[in-house]
C-alpha cells in the first residue's frame, strides 16, 4: 500500500449511530497499519468504542483526548500503541468526554481544540502518516472540532433503511464548517457499509448512494458480517481476527483505494470543482 505524499487527517463522521463509523475506522487504520504505514486513530466518542477495539486502556484518569481537548497534556502524552499493531496508535476516549461537549461551549476557541493538539509538531512526535477522528453520534462541538481539524471527510452510509436520512443534515453542516471554520475541508471518501446481498434494499441504496456522489464512493463495499461484530469483543479488529473473513478482506481492498487516492493526487478534487 502507498505512504501518501503528506499525512492526511481524516474525520469520519455521520450523526447517525450503528452505521459503521467506528468499526470502519479501526480497521481501514489497522489494514493500513499492517501495511508498514503508521496510523493514529483519535476516539472522539466517549463510548470508547475504538478504543476498545483497539485494545487500549480507556478507564477513567486513563490520559485520554479530553486532556488533550482541554490542553492539559500533549497529544504524544495520551497517545498509545494498539495491541493489534505497532505501527497503530490510538487517543483513547474516556467518559470524561461526556462531559467536553457541554464544557467546550465557554471554552476560547472552543471549535479549535482538536487542531491546535494536532499540530505538525505533535503528530511528528509521534509520527503517523495518517489520522482518523472517529466521531460520536451527533453534530457537536466534538464533531465539530474533528470537522475542523481535519483535511478530508470520510462518510460511511449503511445499506439499509433511511440510509440516505439526515445525510443532507450532515452535508450542510460540513458546509458550515467549510465556510466559515476550515475553507480546506473536503468530503473525500464515502463507504458503503453492513451491505446484505440477498437484500434488494441493499443494491438500491448502492445504486442511489453511487449516482448521487459518484467517484467520491469506494468501489469497495463492506458485506454484513458477523466476524465484523464479533471483533470489538475480543478487543480486536477483524484483520487480526479472523484475517481470512470476507470482512477483514473488504476492509483491505477499502484502506487500499484510500492509500491509492492519497498516493496519486492532492485530496481528491470535489465534484463541484471550487
Ligand atoms: P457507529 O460507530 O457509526 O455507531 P459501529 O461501527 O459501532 O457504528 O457499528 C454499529 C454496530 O454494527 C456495531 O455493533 C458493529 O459491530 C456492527 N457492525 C458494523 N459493521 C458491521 C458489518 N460490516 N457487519 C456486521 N456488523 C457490523
Ligand atoms: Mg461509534
Amino acid at each position: 500500500m502507498p505512504r501518501p505524499r503528506h499525512r492526511r487527517i481524516m474525520t469520519v463522521a455521520n450523526q447517525k449511530g450503528g452505521v459503521g463509523k467506528t468499526t470502519s475506522t479501526v480497521n481501514i487504520a489497522a489494514a493500513l497499519a499492517m501495511h508498514g504505514i503508521r496510523v493514529l486513530v483519535i476516539d472522539l466518542d466517549p463510548q470508547g468504542n475504538a478504543s476498545t477495539a483497539l485494545g487500549v486502556e480507556h478507564r477513567v484518569g486513563t490520559p485520554s483526548v479530553y486532556e488533550v481537548l482541554l490542553g492539559e497534556i500533549r497529544l504524544s502524552e495520551a497517545a498509545a500503541q494498539s495491541t493489534s499493531s505497532p505501527n497503530l496508535f490510538c487517543v483513547p476516549a474516556t467518559i470524561d468526554l461526556a462531559g467536553a461537549e457541554i464544557e467546550l461551549v465557554t471554552m476560547v476557541a472552543r471549535e479549535n481544540r482538536l487542531k491546535q493538539a494536532l499540530s505538525d509538531q505533535a503528530l511528528d512526535e509521534v509520527g503517523v502518516d495518517y489520522v482518523f477522528i472517529d466521531c460520536p453520534p451527533s453534530l457537536g462541538l466534538l464533531t465539530v472540532n474533528a470537522l475542523v481539524a481535519a483535511a478530508e471527510v470520510l462518510i460511511p452510509i449503511q445499506c439499509e433503511y433511511y440510509a440516505l436520512e439526515g445525510l443532507g443534515q450532515l452535508l450542510s453542516n460540513i458546509e458550515l464548517v467549510r465556510s466559515h471554520l476550515n475553507t480546506s475541508l473536503d468530503v473525500s471518501t464515502i463507504l458503503l457499509t453492513m451491505y446484505d446481498g440477498r437484500t434488494k434494499l441493499a443494491d438500491q441504496v448502492t445504486n442511489e448512494v453511487r449516482s448521487h456522489f459518484g467517484p467520491t464512493v469506494l468501489r469497495t463495499v463492506i458485506p454484513r458480517s458477523v466476524k465484523v461484530s464479533e471483533a470489538p469483543g475480543f478487543g480486536q479488529t477483524v484483520l487480526g481476527y479472523d484475517p481470512g473473513s470476507r470482512g477483514s478482506m473488504s476492509y483491505v481492498d477499502a484502506a487500499r483505494e484510500i492509500a491509492e487516492r492519497g498516493a496519486a493526487h492532492e485530496p481528491p478534487r470535489r465534484r463541484d470543482g471550487r
